[in-house]
């Protein structure tokens, strides 16, 4: 909570989001209200308690569902909902349309995101990857249509439908295009600019983000590194790059 005060604080800085697992939401929603963030995604994997707890491995489904209800009460705008699709476990039907009931009448956007190769998940992924599509296609049969990507846009395909108060998106980074307007930067938990999730380059900043008197340097540096930025991943054929799994890389 304190991080995201401090942050606040910063005029340079104009939206900061954090990205849980939700746990004890439902404790500290009215904190996280009162801190000023801007908005908060949310990962659930699945709305079946028994699905989750074999995903997750802990039983507190309920404890999110409670958060994002205080959350709502409390009138906090621009929450988001991701699970990594995955195959055989919240891939049928009724899971997408659990989903539907979830965002009926919940100004909530919901995102599936495609299982990706990462250093150090090679059997898990042969095990659960499923195509994106599988949704798409879900989506397409029941009359969601695709927005148009705003200026901000992140890598998600939104979908609308005027009977939902919320949304759908699809995260499918093997699709044709997927890099295409991509306009992100990534650095990780000890410092290391990436200039892709999945590039094999990138550099300590560390060092220049220690005084304030220092933001000319760094601006130079991270501009020259991005004309390093590769057109997109290269995980179609297995390059998953120097990042070994996801959960030290923030956005
Ligand atoms: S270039 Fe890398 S960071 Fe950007 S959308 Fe593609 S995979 Fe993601």
């Amino acid at each position: 909570m304190d991080i995201i005060k401090i942050i606040k604080k910063n005029s340079g800085i104009k939206k900061t989001v954090i990205t849980t697992n939700g746990y004890h939401l439902d404790r500290i929603a009215d904190d996280l209200n009162k801190s000023g963030l801007d908005g908060i995604n949310i990962s659930i994997d699945s709305l079946d308690p028994k699905t989750f707890r074999k995903i997750t491995g802990h039983d507190r489904l309920n404890e999110i569902l409670e958060g994002i209800k205080k959350l709502q009460k409390l009138n906090f705008k621009n929450i988001k909902v991701n699970a990594v699709l995955l195959r055989g476990v919240n891939d049928k039907e009724e899971d997408f349309k659990s989903w539907a009931n979830f965002i009926k009448n919940n100004q909530i956007d919901f995102r599936y995101i495609e299982l990706m190769q990462t250093g150090d998940n090679l059997d898990y992924f042969n095990q659960y990857h499923v195509s994106a599509n599988k949704f798409t296609d879900y989506l397409n049969n029941n009359n969601w249509v695709i927005q148009t990507f705003g200026k901000d846009a992140g890598p998600s395909k939104n979908y609308i439908n005027p009977e939902y108060k919320g949304k759908f998106g699809v995260i499918a980074p093997y699709s044709k295009d997927f890099c295409k307007s991509c306009n992100r930067l990534r650095i990780t938990a000890k410092g290391d600019l990436r200039l892709c999730l999945f590039g094999n380059t990138g550099i300590n900043i560390r060092h220049l983000m220690q005084r304030d008197n220092q933001t000319e340097e760094l601006k130079d540096l991270i501009l020259k590194q991005l004309n390093y930025k590769k057109e997109s991943h290269y995980l179609e054929i297995g390059e998953t790059g120097l990042t070994k799994n996801l959960s030290t890389t923030g956005g």
